[in-house]
């Protein structure tokens, strides 16, 4: 008889199985949800779980991420966060109860002890994805990994890629089923430091990156990306598949539902990014890879609260405004227009009466995103300015982003117009 021999590369075979999910605040917020997402999680193998502090239960209520940030504030206010600190026990303390989890109890006194001897912000608003970690990794039964081994920034605040690919491929291949939370990583003074909000998102993709991993599952509250906000506007049309480039514009204009850093790490590796339902796992979800949507508009997203700034050739606004987050340049002559995320009033008015030649207004900003729509700018142009008649401004840059500036009074009711004439494109 003759005899076969295969050679198996472990890599490679690692690669083919391996993949990253993360679930959002939306997805651990309630123990009905936690019970969701450890029933999907029983279904896979070789997979690393990365997960967000519990989110909003209801309308009108707080994120534990939010809370952890006050518990911060009253620290520094009262010395003791002890007032704000119960509410988290509380939450973690319910759910814990609800899931015959016991271990939870001496981490939350010991975290309550730590803020009140004056740790770190970051330690602080990090604990939520902490301790939802330990939680899901007993309730599941799987070995929970702490983010500190894993994700290293440089001294300078920035992602330290190589070494976090190292830490993530020792620590983690070959693990099975584990649990990571999201969030938060490491300062080289150990310190720890936190990504900006909706953070999460970017700890899978760098260690779906890291891995190679076959897609990364990045599951939430909805069935995709909606063409709009499904907050805002009626539409209800998933786009079942968008590229990197298409989703990037989309979240850094305010369709915050996958945070827009998290595409970087993504598109390095060639990873699929695809956005699934925890409350409705067979929906197919949205698909993010390098091939884009066939519709001219794939989605239109809106950011509020921005300012636009319009000044001559004064350095120190120049200055002032390159440390400020958010900074689209629009095409200009002489004069030049920026904007930003809002700054405080009083700085603006401030700024305003000091400096002579610069203007600033509140602003809102409505894109229309598509890589076709290099193909028909000039139709979808025409569709907008047939729905807005007062814009603030409206710039093409002749890729995939159409910005059109608007008064925030009436910048929802103009998005609704603007999504129903271009829906179906
Ligand atoms: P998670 O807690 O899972 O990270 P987020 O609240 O950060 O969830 O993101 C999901 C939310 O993003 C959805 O509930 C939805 O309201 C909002 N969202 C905004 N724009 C879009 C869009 N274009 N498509 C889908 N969801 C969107
Ligand atoms: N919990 C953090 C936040 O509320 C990070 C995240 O949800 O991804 O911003
Ligand atoms: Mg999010």
């Amino acid at each position: 008889m003759q005899a076969f021999f295969v050679a198996i590369n472990p890599n490679l075979s690692y690669k083919l199985c391996m993949k990253v999910m993360k679930f959002g605040g939306t997805s651990m917020a309630t123990a009905q949800s936690i019970k969701a997402v450890a029933n999907i999680i029983k279904k896979t193998e070789e997979c690393v779980i990365v997960v967000s502090a519990p989110g909003k239960r209801f309308d009108g209520d707080e994120k534990i991420t939010d809370l952890l940030y006050d518990c911060y504030k009253t620290y520094l206010e009262l010395g003791r966060c002890d007032v704000r600190f119960k509410e988290v026990i509380r939450r973690f303390e319910e759910l814990s109860l609800a899931l015959g989890v016991n271990s939870l109890g001496p981490l939350l006194t010991d975290i309550k002890n730590e803020i009140n001897g004056g740790k770190s912000i970051g330690y602080v608003v990090s604990r939520g994805e902490f301790l939802i970690a330990k939680l899901l990794a007993e309730y599941a039964g799987v070995e929970f990994v702490d983010a500190i081994g894993l994700i290293k920034f440089d001294g300078s605040g920035k992602i330290d890629y190589e070494t976090t690919r190292s830490r993530v491929n020792k620590r983690l291949r070959g693990l099975g089923v584990c649990i990571v939370p999201g969030f938060y990583g490491v300062l080289p003074n150990g310190i720890i430091r936190t990504f900006s909000r909706g953070g999460s998102d970017i700890t899978g993709s760098l260690i779906a990156a890291s891995l190679d991993a076959e897609v990364y599952e990045n599951w939430t509250d909805v069935d995709g990306i909606y063409f709009a906000n499904p907050l805002l506007s009626k539409s209800n049309k998933i786009i079942s598949k968008l590229s990197y480039e298409e989703m990037r514009l989309l979240s850094l204009m305010g369709a915050y539902v996958l945070h827009h850093d998290s595409i970087a790490p993504a598109v390095q590796a060639s990873i699929p990014v695809k956005i699934k339902n925890t409350f409705n796992p067979c929906s197919d979800g949205s698909v993010i890879s390098n091939i884009g949507a066939n519709e001219t508009v794939c989605g239109i997203a809106i950011k509020e609260n921005l300012c636009l700034w319009e000044y001559g050739d004064s350095e120190f606004i120049r200055d002032y405004l390159a440390s400020r987050q958010f900074v689209m340049p629009l095409p200009s002559g002489q004069r030049q227009f920026v904007i930003t995320e809002m700054a405080n009033a009083e700085e603006i008015d401030e700024i305003i009466s000091t400096k002579s030649g610069v203007s600033a207004k509140k602003i809102s900003v409505i894109t229309a995103v598509g890589e076709n729509i290099k193909k028909s700018a000039c139709l979808v142009t025409k569709r907008i300015l047939d729905c807005v008649s007062d814009l603030e401004f409206l710039v093409y840059d002749g890729a995939l982003g159409l910005y059109v500036g608007v008064n925030p009074d009436n910048a929802v009711e103009l998005y609704q117009k603007i999504c129903a004439s271009l829906e179906f494109n």
